[in-house]
């Protein structure tokens, strides 16, 4: 057997290769790069996919986020220094953005079963200056509860969604990216709706936000060489946007099958040192990642390697420890830690068979760790 790759890109996109290439063609043959008809349909095309008035396109998940937050002090909502409620067990960049921006972010340890932000520790967190929560919809699972909408409501709070790994998730029939005043979105490659390169977007029903992340995004300008704010040059390629335009078709296809493999996975795996991850089978989860958990993480996945399957640690070192963020690295997040010592991410995607995803069972469950 092959080795089972955590993720075939090139299988993935040569599934859309005709598409991709016309797509690209046209672009190269229209002449125009940046800020034209294929990123206009694109917006169009996700706006009404993630079910919001507005998407703005931008250069990735990152600026998405960053952008979100120098919208709302541009507008008056928030000012330099105030505070942002982010989980503790999160990709960096959901942080970077509000440490980029000139906040504070403030975080709080995620739950032990859903692996999401612990909804009932968020309001001993909530002080005079937080002026937002970002949930993180991590692994592929939405983050939102209705007890976040309560506590957003009750404190005045913008709720925003780092949506980056779960595009096309629902919650009780709304999408996740929709769920909260504004969104951000990364297309990076591996994502569930991935491009060929960098690019993001930022979801929002509010008119005034979608106008000030665009200006903001293109240097702060709304009218050529006129500069109302001090903005960054963050759009999205249109040769990105046409390739996410073919991407986008078949991304609710896409995410049933990681649905029918992450179930096939909760059936089949079976073995006392593994533990699976307490998260719905359901359409609120897409499965970006399908995480387990070991003790002997680092044997485990020695021994998977060994056995021809290719694994990733999500995450191997938490936000609270990195040098970047030193003036954290004396704080104490237990769950967030026990994660990222245990935490296993298995191969999930459209593309994997069914015998790649018995092989996957197969090798598991003959693990015993002596
Ligand atoms: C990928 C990711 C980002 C950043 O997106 P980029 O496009 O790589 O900048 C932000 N948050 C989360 C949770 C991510 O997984």
């Amino acid at each position: 057997m092959d080795m089972v790759k955590f993720l075939d890109l090139e299988k993935i996109n040569a599934g859309y290769a005709s598409g991709i290439e016309k797509a690209i063609n046209r672009v190269l043959n229209s002449g125009w790069y940046l800020k034209g008809k294929e990123t206009e349909n694109f917006e169009q095309a996700y706006a009404d996919f993630i079910g919001t008035k507005y998407a703005v396109a931008c250069g990735n998940g990152l600026d998405a986020l960053t952008l979100i937050f120098m919208a709302y002090i541009e507008m008056g909502v928030m000012k330099p220094g105030d505070e942002v409620i982010v989980p503790a067990n999160t990709y960096i960049a959901s942080i970077l953005a509000v440490s980029r921006a000139g906040l504070k972010p403030v975080l709080v340890e995620p739950n032990k079963v859903t692996l999401q932000i612990d909804d009932s520790k968020i309001e001993e967190k909530i002080s005079p200056l937080t002026k937002a929560i970002m949930i993180v919809n991590l692994y592929g699972q939405n983050a939102f509860s209705d007890k976040i909408g309560e506590i957003c409501k009750q404190y005045g709070l913008k709720l925003i969604e780092d949506n980056a790994q779960a595009h096309g998730a629902v919650y009780k029939g709304t999408r996740t990216g929709a769920l909260g005043d504004a969104a951000g979105h990364s297309f990076y490659p591996g994502k569930n709706l991935g491009a060929l390169g960098d690019a993001g977007a930022v979801t929002t029903n509010d008119k005034i936000l979608a106008e000030t992340v665009k200006a903001l995004g293109n240097y702060g300008s709304e009218k050529k060489y006129v500069f109302n704010m001090k903005g960054l040059n963050s759009r999205i390629d249109e040769i990105q946007a046409a390739v996410l335009n073919e991407k986008l078709k078949t991304l609710d296809s896409d995410n049933k099958r990681r649905r029918e493999i992450a179930k096939r996975y909760f059936e089949g795996i079976d073995n006392r040192e593994i533990k699976l991850p307490g998260v719905s089978l359901e359409e609120d989860n897409v499965f970006h990642i399908f995480p387990i958990f070991s003790k002997n993480r680092d044997r485990l996945r020695e021994f998977l390697k060994e056995n021809g399957i290719e694994t990733i640690i999500h995450y191997p070192i938490p936000p609270h420890k990195q040098i970047a963020y030193r003036e954290w690295n004396d704080f104490s997040f237990p769950v967030t830690e026990q994660i990222h010592r245990e935490e296993l991410s298995l191969p999930i995607s459209p593309v994997m068979t069914d015998s790649e995803v018995e092989e996957v069972i197969s090798v598991l469950n003959s693990f015993r760790p002596a």
